[in-house]
């Protein structure tokens, strides 16, 4: 058969596709750590199994309108209100299939064929294609050494077809958290040039460092009407397999999503949406522990990556590190990095060149403290073999 050619050009995730690389190490026998994990390691709160259960056995498992449950997206609405400080309704949120499937759903209903979509690289692996698969053509935005915005990169990206804005905070591959002064920025930025923003907040309640919720929504009227917001359950409260996510912005573009997955995946699963409505509603005491244990891991990875050499940036959020492997790797080829980690060592890691930085490498650290330490002392070998 042949294949549409806007999804013959789509490519496999590279992340997916490199789990299921260590994942085939693995099989064949070898002690593999893998470190590419996008999803937290821990259980999905008692709160959210217990509703999951419920829902089931009260047969509530029929269709549900495809925009998800009143009751849910009611919930979703009080939640970003008490989250980010700024008021929403209900008419201003659809419940997707996933943050996936919320994001390609805005961009979708927001690009028009030729448009430009500015990506603050590091950028999460999806965006590009997403982009592309909407007829739009993704530019990316390089980042400051320190993996926080470019202003000037940016100003000088804009062009005659520039239309849109994709941020992500906290950032994946980086952790990067924006500053207030770089919201404040880019909310300038966004409407100096008229351009819709679609802020990615799925990592926004995984911070460390005791910093309030920060959202391009709290920098005033103008850039709460030109900012969609995208998250989801997967990753606060561990339900990455439940698959459910949501975006909030203009009550036009909601229904625009709601329609057009009306037609094309119709509701997001109704055992997922009453999940999430239970995690949503009161705030479950296992967020607490796991933000604790990630802030360990982090202190600690970050700490042994800069003793083998390693210019690491602290991440502010998420579970991921991003150091720099260009002074250690001559040419700073990261693929051939991971590849030959992976091959002598059997550590896996994301190369940044998936996230459009090369010279970086994304390690996360959704995994065993035992895991980590493993890694680290591999890597450590590894680089010394080399140096050697
Ligand atoms: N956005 C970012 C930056 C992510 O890293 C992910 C998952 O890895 C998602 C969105 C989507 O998550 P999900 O589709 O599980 O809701």
């Amino acid at each position: 058969m042949r294949i549409n050619e806007r999804v013959d050009r789509i490519p496999l995730s590279q992340t997916l596709a490199l789990d299921a690389r260590a994942k085939e190490f693995v099989a064949a026998g070898r002690d593999v750590v893998n470190m590419t994990a996008g999803e937290p390691d821990f259980d999905s709160p008692l709160q959210v199994r217990e509703a999951a259960k419920a829902t089931i056995d009260g047969g509530r498992v029929r269709y549900t309108p495809a925009p998800g449950r009143l009751q849910l997206r009611q919930a979703i609405a009080d939640y970003l209100s008490r989250t980010r400080g700024v008021p929403y309704t209900p008419q201003e949120v659809t419940v997707c299939h996933s943050g996936k499937h919320a994001l390609s759903g805005v961009l979708l209903s927001l690009v028009h064929e030729g448009d430009e979509v500015l990506l603050l690289a590091p950028a999460w692996v999806s965006y590009v294609e997403q982009v592309r698969f909407a007829e739009g053509t993704p530019v990316l935005v390089p980042p400051r050494p320190d993996m926080g915005v470019d202003f000037d990169a940016l100003e000088a990206a804009i062009g005659p077809r520039t239309r849109g804005l994709m941020l992500n905070s906290p950032n994946n591959p980086s952790g990067y958290v924006c500053t207030a002064d770089e919201l404040a920025r880019l909310a300038d930025f966004a409407r100096r040039h008229d351009l819709w923003v679609l802020s990615d907040e799925i990592y926004g309640r995984l911070v460390y460092d005791d910093e309030p919720y920060r959202s391009l929504v709290q920098q005033g009227d103008d850039a709460r009407a030109r900012t969609v917001i995208v998250d989801g359950a997967s990753k606060t409260w561990s339900m990455t397999g439940y698959r459910i996510g949501f975006l909030a912005g203009p009550p036009n573009l909601a229904a625009a999503v709601g329609r057009l997955h009306s037609q094309l995946a119709g509701a997001p699963n109704a055992v997922g949406q009453e999940a999430f409505e239970a995690a949503l509603t009161s705030e479950a005491p296992e967020i607490e522990g796991m933000l604790k244990a990630f802030d360990e891991r982090r202190r600690r990875i970050v700490q042994g990556l800069r003793e083998i050499g390693l210019r690491t940036p602290f991440p502010g959020g998420a579970f991921y590190v991003f150091p720099a492997i260009d002074e250690v790797w001559p040419g700073g080829d990261s693929a051939a990095f991971c590849e030959a980690l992976l091959e002598q060592e059997g550590v896996a890691a994301v190369p940044g060149s998936a996230f459009g930085v090369e010279g970086h490498v994304r390690f996360s650290y959704a995994t065993s403290m035992e895991q980590i330490e493993k890694g680290l002392e591999r890597l450590g070998r590894f680089l010394s073999v080399r140096k050697g």
